[in-house]
């Protein structure tokens, strides 16, 4: 199996290529050169065995020929080591909790599998991962990669301007994972990422590679719920359910879709996001327009520009091909808030402010079965969803662990030379 860039077939790599670079070396993002296809019965028989078993199966062909490929079913045992629960809420409903692993949201699964990759890479040299955080993507990846031998972590992000408790998921680790607080904000914490990884002398030194969420070893673990899922609900019920994704920068549901490509049962992929439009837009209009970044109570969606839109209209040909199929909704934070307000009487649930764009999304699709994804544990939005509720969420014991213990983070000044200096 070979990648190719988005934007030019002629850039193909080895997965293990396309994992260790991250992006193609035409800005493009690697997507398969033809989807793999199991037949749905050969999956089927897996709907009782775990995370880990099902991952083995339905990644090999995405492995098939690359150096980690025997590799794979340890990999997927160490990166899908928490529960991924399907729970039914009514006759037609179903919610996918994806927020069990050690920081509490679904990074961690993609995190993690992608740090268990790369801890096995069998190219030599130093390996730094520099990642740039505006809070939830720095501490799954902080979780996932420490303690692991070999890699090296440093973590930037704006001094200040993350809650108390993701500070907490950023800096705490110690050993091999080490967090700096820029003075500056998101968009400079990334630029010095971005000037670090581009300068090459620097980049060749330390062996620095980025853990975005464009990376194909954080989206190919993420197939694996979906493909869970979809086989649970059909062997309880008969029938093939559709799911509600909450969305920002769409690798959740590049997931989801290319599960369904590669035989799972999974029907329709349908995109919640909040007030960030320009997803919707471009499926309301078949036209792609970026959008600048409004900041809404669901912050890890925050995007106006999503990354993974490239692989989304290679997937379907075009912008009006994926209008003509594709189908989502934007939800704003009044009706956030009425979500995460009404579900514990509606659903019985507590929604954090991302699952609760899934749960709105649900009251406007109406035929058929549904599976809500929930993609972060309430009590990591405890500020948002505690008043609304009226009443205090205890926190996850991975999450109280983390919280437990004293985090460190020098301050830098927001210059590349300053990273220079640190590494
Ligand atoms: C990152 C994130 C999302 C959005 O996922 P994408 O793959 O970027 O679309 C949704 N919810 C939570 C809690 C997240 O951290």
């Amino acid at each position: 199996m070979r990648y190719r860039s988005t934007r030019d077939a002629a850039h193909t790599a080895t997965l293990s290529e396309a994992i260790r670079r991250g992006l193609a070396p035409d800005g493009g993002l690697y997507v398969p050169e033809r989807l793999p296809r199991l037949a749905t019965e050969a999956l089927a028989h897996l709907a009782g065995e775990d995370a880990a078993a099902l991952a083995a199966v339905l990644l090999r062909p995405w492995f098939a020929g690359d150096a980690l490929e025997d590799a794979l079913p340890e990999i997927c045992r160490d990166a899908l080591s928490f529960p991924l629960p399907l729970r039914r809420l009514g006759p037609a409903t179903a919610v996918l909790e994806l927020f069990h692993g050690p920081t509490a949201a679904f990074k961690d699964v993609g995190a993690r599998f992608l740090a268990a990759c790369l801890q096995r890479r069998r190219d030599a040299g130093p390996l730094t991962v520099l990642v740039a955080t505006s809070g939830d993507t720095g501490g799954a990846v902080a979780a996932a990669f420490h303690g692991r031998p070999g890699v090296e972590v440093v973590v930037l992000f704006p001094r200040g301007m993350v809650s108390p408790r993701q500070e907490k998921q950023l800096t705490t680790w110690g050993g091999n994972v080490r967090a700096f607080a820029v003075r500056g904000d998101f968009d400079a914490c990334q630029r010095m990422a971005k000037q670090a990884l581009a300068d090459t002398e620097l980049a060749r030194a330390h062996g620095l590679t980025s853990a975005n969420s464009i990376n194909l070893g954080r989206l190919l673990p993420q197939m694996v719920p979906f493909a869970l899922a979809g086989l649970r609900y059909r062997r309880e019920t008969g029938r093939t359910p559709g799911f509600i994704v909450p969305s920002g920068n769409l690798g959740n549901a590049v997931a989801g879709l290319w599960s369904r490509e590669a035989g799972a049962p999974v029907g329709e992929v349908v995109l919640a996001t909040n007030a960030n439009r320009a997803v919707s837009e471009l499926l309301d209009t078949g036209e792609w327009a970026p959008q600048p970044t409004r900041a809404t109570l669901a912050t890890a969606m925050d995007v106006g520009a999503p990354s993974n839109v490239e692989r989304l209209l290679h997937l379907f040909g075009g912008p009006a091909e994926a209008a003509a199929t594709l189908r989502a909704f934007a939800v704003d934070d009044a009706a956030i808030r009425e979500q995460i307000r009404i579900a514990p009487e509606r659903w019985g649930e507590v929604w954090d402010p991302h699952t609760a764009t899934a749960a709105a999304a649900r009251e406007r699709v109406s035929e058929g079965d549904w599976v809500l994804v929930a993609t972060a544990h309430p009590a990591k939005f405890e500020q948002v969803v505690e008043p609304l509720i009226g009443r205090t969420l205890p926190v996850p014991p991975a999450l109280a662990a983390i919280l437990e213990r004293p985090g460190q983070a020098p301050t830098i000044e927001a210059t590349v030379e300053a990273l220079r200096r640190v590494l």
